[in-house]
């Protein structure tokens, strides 16, 4: 594996590893964008990447224009020797870990602005966020010039923000979502697990067993957001300790709130476990 920190170096590794005849590769370049503290979560966005795709290539930045000023950027886990060993054991071809001086060099005021979709659910709560996603995986995608990128389902909303993005600049990319992975006991995989104490990793899991009970209920033919919305509230709040952000029924693409899930829906959370906010969802099926 190449690991590479600036972007004339990305482009000549890339012309190397793609050779002349890049345009008309078979599957062409698969990219996986990542913060580090990497997870089994990103080895399976690296794995579906390396089934799909001719060369793989996987970057760790931890963008600050992501975080805003209260938020966890200066103490977020950087394990870089760590993720190295991962993304070699998965054969990823070129790792790219720019600085924040590559990435935003002193003077630079462009930034993308997905309008709308970015200002729900983490947008509402995070505002600016959106914006910092989109703008560094733009710059990304301009980097590398994949015809693949992998993202986790995970990030839900994150998902229809670049989605969005995509449409509307036309960038020759297409996105994969993949399935989130969860721990043994169904707490979804997150870098920011590791700020759980043992008795909040404990209360964490009451996320996820609101997500089930409301799918069940999902299953049994329940469709109402109300009740599926309040089967997960009840669930947050047998574990006082847990914080709601936000508990949504939502479209998937646009994030617009529905009413019901006759055609299926996003049931996404956001909740904070002490200072550690974490985020989990559950996709509702449409009808056959
Ligand atoms: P991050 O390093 O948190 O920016 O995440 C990088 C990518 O990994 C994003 O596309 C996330 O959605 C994805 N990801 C994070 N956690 C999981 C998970 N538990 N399962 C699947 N993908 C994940």
């Amino acid at each position: 594996m190449k690991i590479v920190s600036s972007i004339a170096e990305t482009r000549s590794v890339l012309g190397e590893l793609c050779g002349p005849d890049r345009l008309t590769g078979p599957r062409g370049v698969g990219f996986v964008p990542t913060m580090g503290a990497l997870h089994e979560g990103h080895r399976s966005l690296i794995q579906a990447a390396r089934r799909t795709c001719d060369v793989v290539v996987a970057s760790i930045f931890v963008n600050p224009k992501q975080f805003a000023p209260n938020e966890d950027f200066s103490r977020y886990p950087r394990t870089l020797e760590a993720d190295c060993r991962m993304l070699e054991t998965e054969g990823v071809d070129l790792l790219f870990t720019p600085s924040e001086q590559t990435m935003y060099p002193a003077g630079a005021t462009t930034f993308v602005e997905v309008a709308g979709v970015s200002d729900r659910l983490d947008g509402a709560s995070r505002p600016g966020h959106f914006r910092g996603v989109a703008t560094v995986v733009a710059k990304l995608f301009h980097i590398v010039q994949p015809e693949l990128a992998f993202f986790g389902q995970k990030d839900a909303a994150q998902l229809a923000v670049l989605r969005q993005m995509v449409r509307d600049l036309d960038l020759p990319v297409k996105l994969v979502a993949c399935p989130i992975v969860r721990e043994h006991d169904g707490l979804a995989m997150s870098s920011r697990n590791r700020y759980l104490s043992d008795q909040e990793r404990r209360q964490a899991l009451a996320i996820f067993r609101g997500l089930q009970t409301a799918s069940q209920l999902f299953q049994d033919g329940e469709r109402r957001a109300d009740v599926l919305l309040r089967a997960v509230q009840n669930c947050l709040r047998q574990e006082p300790a847990l914080r709601e952000d936000y508990v949504a029924l939502v479209d998937a693409d646009t994030l617009l709130p529905l009413e019901n899930a006759e055609h299926g829906g996003l049931l996404a959370v956001a909740a904070y476990v002490g200072t550690t906010r974490l985020i989990d969802n559950a996709s509702l099926p449409s009808a056959p």
